[in-house]
Protein backbone atom coordinates (compact mmCIF):
# COMPACT_ATOMS: atom_id res chain seq x y z
CA UNK A 1 0.00 0.00 0.00
CA UNK A 2 2.02 3.25 -1.02
CA UNK A 3 -0.07 5.58 1.50
CA UNK A 4 0.31 3.28 4.18
CA UNK A 5 2.92 4.92 6.37
CA UNK A 6 3.91 1.33 8.20
CA UNK A 7 4.23 -0.18 4.53
CA UNK A 8 6.59 3.02 4.52
CA UNK A 9 8.65 2.19 7.55
CA UNK A 10 8.94 -1.82 6.25
CA UNK A 11 10.49 -0.33 3.14
CA UNK A 12 12.79 2.21 4.59
CA UNK A 13 11.28 4.98 2.70
CA UNK A 14 10.42 6.33 6.56
CA UNK A 15 13.31 5.93 9.84
CA UNK A 16 12.15 3.95 12.67
CA UNK A 17 14.12 2.34 15.51
CA UNK A 18 13.75 -1.09 14.08
CA UNK A 19 14.30 -3.48 17.01
CA UNK A 20 13.40 -6.80 15.95
CA UNK A 21 12.76 -8.85 11.85
CA UNK A 22 11.96 -12.53 11.26
CA UNK A 23 10.44 -13.75 7.79
CA UNK A 24 6.82 -12.34 8.14
CA UNK A 25 6.83 -9.34 11.39
CA UNK A 26 8.61 -6.19 12.31
CA UNK A 27 9.28 -4.64 15.64
CA UNK A 28 9.98 -1.07 16.00
CA UNK A 29 9.63 1.92 18.31
CA UNK A 30 6.66 3.75 19.01
CA UNK A 31 7.29 7.54 17.81
CA UNK A 32 4.94 8.74 20.47
CA UNK A 33 5.61 6.18 23.60
CA UNK A 34 2.94 5.71 26.72
CA UNK A 35 6.08 4.18 28.44
CA UNK A 36 9.82 3.89 27.53
CA UNK A 37 10.17 0.77 25.38
CA UNK A 38 7.00 0.91 23.67
CA UNK A 39 7.33 -1.27 20.59
CA UNK A 40 4.67 -1.94 17.88
CA UNK A 41 4.63 -5.20 16.00
CA UNK A 42 3.50 -5.09 12.48
CA UNK A 43 3.65 -7.89 9.46
CA UNK A 44 5.62 -6.91 6.57
CA UNK A 45 2.87 -7.22 4.23
CA UNK A 46 -0.06 -4.78 4.23
CA UNK A 47 -3.33 -6.29 6.25
CA UNK A 48 -5.84 -3.97 7.81
CA UNK A 49 -6.80 -5.61 10.58
CA UNK A 50 -6.24 -8.88 12.98
CA UNK A 51 -8.81 -10.70 10.92
CA UNK A 52 -7.05 -10.00 7.53
CA UNK A 53 -3.56 -11.85 9.19
CA UNK A 54 -3.50 -15.69 7.91
CA UNK A 55 -4.36 -18.12 10.60
CA UNK A 56 -0.91 -19.70 9.45
CA UNK A 57 1.01 -16.68 10.41
CA UNK A 58 -0.01 -17.36 13.83
CA UNK A 59 3.03 -19.32 15.33
CA UNK A 60 5.30 -17.07 14.06
CA UNK A 61 3.71 -13.94 15.73
CA UNK A 62 3.28 -15.44 18.68
CA UNK A 63 7.05 -16.49 18.71
CA UNK A 64 8.00 -13.21 17.50
CA UNK A 65 5.87 -10.76 20.09
CA UNK A 66 7.06 -13.35 22.78
CA UNK A 67 11.09 -12.59 21.83
CA UNK A 68 10.43 -8.69 21.88
CA UNK A 69 8.56 -9.24 25.09
CA UNK A 70 11.59 -10.72 26.59
CA UNK A 71 13.88 -8.57 25.13
CA UNK A 72 11.98 -5.41 27.16
CA UNK A 73 11.68 -7.62 30.60
CA UNK A 74 16.05 -8.46 29.80
CA UNK A 75 16.55 -4.86 29.17
CA UNK A 76 14.52 -4.05 32.36
CA UNK A 77 12.50 -1.59 30.85
CA UNK A 78 9.39 -3.15 32.28
CA UNK A 79 8.38 -5.68 34.86
CA UNK A 80 5.29 -6.70 33.15
CA UNK A 81 3.60 -5.57 29.73
CA UNK A 82 1.02 -5.17 28.18
CA UNK A 83 -0.18 -6.31 24.20
CA UNK A 84 -2.61 -4.11 22.62
CA UNK A 85 -4.44 -3.89 19.57
CA UNK A 86 -6.80 -1.90 18.34
CA UNK A 87 -8.59 -2.83 15.48
CA UNK A 88 -10.86 -0.84 13.40
CA UNK A 89 -11.40 2.81 14.01
CA UNK A 90 -14.46 2.61 16.82
CA UNK A 91 -11.83 0.70 18.80
CA UNK A 92 -9.31 3.54 18.31
CA UNK A 93 -7.00 2.24 15.54
CA UNK A 94 -5.81 4.85 13.66
CA UNK A 95 -2.85 3.59 10.91
CA UNK A 96 -4.74 1.35 9.44
CA UNK A 97 -2.16 -1.61 9.45
CA UNK A 98 -2.40 -4.40 11.83
CA UNK A 99 -0.23 -3.89 14.55
CA UNK A 100 0.50 -4.81 18.30
CA UNK A 101 1.44 -2.66 20.90
CA UNK A 102 4.09 -3.91 23.28
CA UNK A 103 3.44 -1.71 26.14
CA UNK A 104 6.48 -2.35 29.09
CA UNK A 105 4.80 -2.10 32.72
CA UNK A 106 6.42 -1.19 36.39
CA UNK A 107 4.76 -0.89 39.41
CA UNK A 108 2.96 2.47 40.01
CA UNK A 109 3.78 3.27 36.29
CA UNK A 110 0.11 5.31 36.45
CA UNK A 111 -0.33 3.95 32.88
CA UNK A 112 -4.15 3.51 32.99
CA UNK A 113 -5.51 3.18 29.45
CA UNK A 114 -4.27 3.47 25.94
CA UNK A 115 -6.61 3.32 23.49
CA UNK A 116 -9.90 5.27 22.62
CA UNK A 117 -12.18 5.83 25.49
P1 LIG B 1 -3.23 2.86 16.80
O1 LIG B 1 -3.99 3.93 17.51
O2 LIG B 1 -3.50 2.83 15.33
O3 LIG B 1 -3.41 1.52 17.47
O4 LIG B 1 -1.72 3.22 17.04
C1 LIG B 1 -0.87 3.72 16.06
C2 LIG B 1 0.46 3.95 16.70
O5 LIG B 1 1.40 4.22 15.68
C3 LIG B 1 0.50 5.15 17.66
O6 LIG B 1 0.93 4.71 18.94
C4 LIG B 1 1.49 6.11 17.01
O7 LIG B 1 2.30 6.78 17.96
C5 LIG B 1 2.30 5.19 16.12
N1 LIG B 1 2.83 5.83 14.93
C6 LIG B 1 2.12 6.60 14.05
N2 LIG B 1 2.92 7.01 13.05
C7 LIG B 1 4.15 6.51 13.30
C8 LIG B 1 5.40 6.60 12.60
O8 LIG B 1 5.55 7.24 11.56
N3 LIG B 1 6.46 5.95 13.15
C9 LIG B 1 6.33 5.22 14.31
N4 LIG B 1 7.44 4.62 14.77
N5 LIG B 1 5.17 5.11 14.99
C10 LIG B 1 4.09 5.74 14.48
ZN1 LIG C 1 0.61 -0.92 5.28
Amino acid sequence: MSECIFCKIVAGEIPAGVIRVSDRFIAFADVKPVAPGHVLIIPKQHFGTLLDIPDSWGAELLTFTKAVASSLLDKKLGDGFNVVMNNLEPAGQVVPHAHLHLIPRKDGDGLRFVTKV
